[in-house]
């Protein structure tokens, strides 16, 4: 019903437009850089870049080749590579004084590789500059293709991220032309080809899965030796994705996250904001000190 679908009170946040980060929008702009925290209008963007000194970069355009209905990116065909791209990243990593960096891309089908080997050269280029800054990556699932999955993993990122985004049922409504199980084979091979490097995955709530099936999720996710999972509440982007079908209480998010716990993740970040990247800093730390 209407009342229970209004947005509630705990996801009515202000955007911080904080001084502090007006100029490094600009740098973005003049860089031709991507953020998720800026594309996707994160409410956390605040705390991210001033406070944790994390961000959330996104590479290989801004155009992908898929349309996932809950993902508010652009469709299409994307553009030509950009071998220039990685060293501005990198630059961008060492002026924002960035102590943990989300690497990202938009899913390049049109790629042989998906787009792996400028995946690769980012995190070098980021290592180079900035050997204190920890690297996460956020791939898509490369089509399944696990030589260009190799290629990412030769440059060692400190820890492997892939989202499975939603329970089995709702996967084929949600994300376009990606698999529930091609993503958890996906995880599972990053842990065979390097066991020391923590792999994380997130879901999305409020797309109408039940609780047995998110339960089922981290089954299937540990099954996968996955060890952070992060949590968050879907918020649709614009009218033409998929709606919204419940908003989850904040106590409702603790309760995940005590299971979650309970059924052996090293690490867990549950709640209406979170977002993959969320608190990603804290994350490798403590799935490091497990
Ligand atoms: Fe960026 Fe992620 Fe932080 Fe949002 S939660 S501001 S996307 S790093
Ligand atoms: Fe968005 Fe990723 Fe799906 Fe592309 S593959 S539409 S970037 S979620």
């Amino acid at each position: 019903n209407e009342e229970y679908l209004r947005k509630p009170e705990w996801l009515k946040i202000k955007l911080n437009t904080n001084k502090n980060y007006t100029g490094l929008k600009k740098m973005m702009r003049e860089k031709n850089l991507h953020t998720v925290c800026e594309e996707a209008r994160c409410p956390n963007i605040h705390e991210c870049w001033a406070v944790r000194k994390t961000a959330t970069f996104m590479i290989l355009g801004k155009v992908c080749t898929r349309g996932c209905r809950f993902c508010a990116v652009q469709t299409g065909l994307p553009n030509e590579l950009d071998w220039e791209e990685p060293e501005r990243v990198a630059e961008s990593v060492e002026i924002m004084g960035l102590r943990h960096v989300v690497v990202t891309a938009v899913a390049r089908d049109d790629l042989k590789d998906g787009g792996a080997a400028v995946f690769a050269e980012t995190i070098r280029a980021i290592r180079r500059r900035n050997p204190g800054c920890s690297i996460e990556v956020l791939p898509s699932d490369m089509a399944g293709d696990y030589e260009s999955l190799h290629t990412l993993m030769d440059a060692k990122p400190d820890i492997f991220n892939h989202n499975i985004e939603t329970v089995r049922r709702l996967t084929p409504k949600v994300r376009a032309r990606a698999t529930y199980d091609r993503s958890l084979e996906l995880l599972r091979r990053v842990k065979e080809i390097a066991p020391d490097v923590p792999t994380k995955s997130s879901i999305m709530v409020g797309l109408g899965e039940t609780k047995e099936e998110i339960y089922e999720a981290m089954d299937d996710l540990l099954a996968h030796n996955v060890d952070i999972m992060t949590i968050g509440q879907y918020l649709q982007p614009t009218r033409k994705h998929l709606k919204v079908e419940r908003y989850y209480r904040p106590e409702e998010f603790g309760e995940l996250r005590k299971v979650a716990f309970q059924k052996g993740f090293k690490h867990c970040q549950a709640g209406p904001l979170v977002r993959s990247s969320y608190h990603a800093d804290e994350q490798v730390s403590e799935a490091a000190k497990r």
